[in-house]
């Protein structure tokens, strides 16, 4: 074996557990392994998962808050005036240089796969070159999956149709849209149909920002569902945010449910940037603004969880960490309860790799070796507590380590440690 991890606790399996790594791969998981390793972790009774994934970040917007001006009010629509003028100074340089530090954040923090959005609505395509080559940079430690996202509409922006179709020859995993930010109704189904086709016709996924709004009437994820069983996509397309769902009436909520479930959809949802982005027109009572997660997950539909954006204009603060996303989700979507929260983190790990559509994903022998060890025993500590990343092993190898802070209490004339474990 290269490398061992000794006494781990795994979620859905009784006792502790040694992982064998061998090359690249989870050689064996057993109780008290008998072979050596070159390097061996002592994990100590805490928890080892599969390697989280973030599922839906901007990279190409990552980490310019404040430039060329903070967002005074915090809304959405500021936010896209502020991030107008930020794009007049954006460089291939600045982009791969901003992108490679939010990915080092997040390796930190145990991602190895990431999907990333990029805008096209850009008749230099600058960001999306400059990402093409970080993802193959990364990719001895990170799987990178590039969006191609209509952030101004693939209709209401010059030869939106022309840059989409321009952005899939030059190699993006996954074909993006925005129906409900186009300028008409009419304007939006054709955006619907054509990431779809697009979709289609190239053999991509497909991942939409969808109906992120607090306008009840705004219902393109209907189409999405429609087009993906009429096109036979069936498990690769997503649709992201779908915040309108929060303001359907329930008869309609039913009835789109159960349409996605057929369709097979997956849904993103951003808990950190709607939480501060949606509601934004309400008087009191202030709607959460948010997609229905527990029903959705009761219906049978894959729901992950994004963190959206990093430091930008729309989103001021964040350190690449999917399990304060988590945390924001348990609250705002009063999802405290214990099955749920035993099964929260699933929706950045196994869940999320579902989406992403990740064949070697799983913490199972004969699987790549993309692993976290936790510093904490079960999956609900370790979104209680935003607990350290002891250690993150992409593709066999130790690739990040964190030494986990340990506060010291003096009481009483004794000196103890504090954990925050009971
Ligand atoms: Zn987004």
């Amino acid at each position: 074996m290269d490398l061992i991890i000794r006494s781990a606790t795994l979620q859905g399996r009784e006792g502790r557990h040694d992982i064998g790594i061998r090359g690249d791969r989870i050689a064996a998981i057993a109780p008290g392994l008998p072979e050596r390793a070159a390097r061996e972790i002592d994990a100590a009774g805490d928890l080892v998962t599969p390697a989280l994934v973030e599922i839906h970040i901007h990279l190409d917007a990552v980490l310019t808050v404040g430039d060329p001006r903070h967002n005074r009010s915090g809304s959405l629509f500021e936010g896209i005036e502020i991030w107008g003028e930020r794009v007049k100074s954006l460089t291939h340089e600045d982009v791969k240089r901003r992108a490679t530090t939010a990915l080092k954040w997040m390796l930190a923090h145990g991602v190895t796969y990431v999907r990333t959005h990029v805008d096209v609505c850009d008749p230099t395509l600058t960001a999306l070159q400059a990402l093409l080559e970080v993802r193959e940079e990364v990719a001895e430690v990170i799987t990178l999956q590039i969006v191609a996202f209509p952030q101004q509409g693939i209709y209401s922006f010059p030869d939106g149709e022309a840059l989409m179709a321009r952005a899939v020859e030059m190699g993006v995993d996954v074909i993006g849209g925005i129906p409900h930010y186009e300028w008409t109704r009419e304007y939006g189904e054709r955006d619907v149909r054509t990431a779809l086709r697009l979709a289609a016709e190239y053999d991509r996924l497909a991942d939409l920002h969808c109906d992120e709004t607090d306008d009840d009437q705004s219902r393109f994820l209907e189409l999405v569902a429609a087009e993906t069983i009429r096109l036979g996509l069936q498990g690769r397309v997503t649709a992201s945010h779908t915040t309108a769902m929060h303001s359907y009436n329930n008869a309609y909520a039913y009835r789109l449910i159960r349409w996605m479930r057929h369709a097979g959809v997956h849904v993103i949802t951003n808990p950190l940037d709607n939480a501060v982005l949606q509601g934004r027109f309400d008087a009191y009572p202030i709607r959460r603004g948010f997609t229905r997660v527990k029903e959705l997950l009761a219906n049978g539909i894959n729901v992950c969880i994004g963190h959206d954006s990093i430091m930008d204009p729309w989103y001021p603060l964040g350190v690449g960490d999917p399990l304060q996303a988590c945390f924001v989700m348990v609250h705002y979507g009063h999802m405290s309860g214990r099955d749920e929260l035993e099964t929260m983190l699933d929706l950045v790990t196994t869940r999320a790799a579902a989406c992403f559509g990740a064949e070697e994903y799983g913490l199972e022998e004969g699987k790549r070796a993309d692993l976290v060890l936790f510093d904490a025993p079960t999956a609900v500590d370790a979104v209680r507590t935003l607990a350290a990343r002891r250690a993150v092993v992409s593709r066999g190898r130790v690739v990040a380590e964190t030494r986990p802070a340990r506060s010291t209490v003096r009481w009483q004339g004794r000196e103890e440690e504090v954990r925050f474990l009971i």
